[in-house]
């Protein structure tokens, strides 16, 4: 019996480098800025940010369009910040979680809203929200030897031209080694694993042929057509 598998593995370019970054796990931090959890109607005092996870092959590198989903009717931007690790580990020190950064990217946290806020009145996974196809748009890496260790800078996200959302990254309710080592207390971290790191206010709809912008001073740009 002949078996083939045509396995696409999900990678990134990395600016100025020849070779690309293999996606391997897909986490996602969630009200990790204090506006937009108000926005979503949490008090980001009293409850702390948290982890969901969509898979690797959600990660989208886009050749200037992203497809618009099916199944919904409210699909919301989510620019974040994403780390890529080159190390690993678990229950990290805060030191040990900054050595894991190899570089940063500029991702889009596209949200079925809809499916969203359903699956949060029935107690439900947030799978069908979070994890579809094309969902994690990114943008090509920024080594961090390149651009050093960031602590600020602003993440913004334009929509056809028109400011949708702004922040900057020293808002961040947990930073990106306090995420790192969060996490690596709920799973063995490795080479390969991304993580988004949570959205500013202004999130709302796109739509098909809508014109969508998220920079981070310092990482780069992202920038493509709804189609
Ligand atoms: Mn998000």
């Amino acid at each position: 019996m002949k078996t083939e598998f045509d396995l696409a593995v999900a990678s990134l370019p990395i600016r100025g480098r020849e070779t690309r970054f293999p996606v391997g796990r897909v986490f996602c931090v969630g009200r990790n800025y204090a506006e937009h959890a108000k926005e979503m109607g949490a008090d980001p005092s009293r409850e702390a940010p948290f982890f969901f996870s969509k898979p690797a092959a959600a990660v989208w590198r886009p050749d200037g369009t992203v497809p618009y989903p099916p199944r919904t009717q409210d699909l919301h931007h989510e620019a974040e910040l994403v780390v890529a690790l080159h190390q690993g580990g678990a229950s990290l020190t805060l030191a040990a979680a900054r050595a894991c950064v190899f570089a940063y990217g500029v991702g889009i946290d596209f949200t079925r809203r809809d499916l969203q806020a359903e699956a949060k009145k029935q107690g439900r996974p947030w799978d069908t929200a979070k994890g579809f196809d094309a969902s994690g748009p990114v943008s090509e890496l920024v080594a961090l030897e390149d651009c050093g260790w960031l602590e600020k800078g602003a993440i913004t996200l334009t929509l056809n031209g028109q400011a949708r959302q702004q922040g900057d990254l020293s808002d961040m309710i947990w930073k990106v080694d306090e995420i790192i080592a969060e996490l690596s207390t709920y799973y063995t971290l490795q080479p390969g694993d991304i993580i988004f790191t949570g959205t500013p206010a202004g999130v709302g709809a796109v739509d098909r042929g809508d014109a969508v912008e998220a920079t981070i001073e310092g990482v780069g740009q992202l920038a493509f057509r709804m189609i």
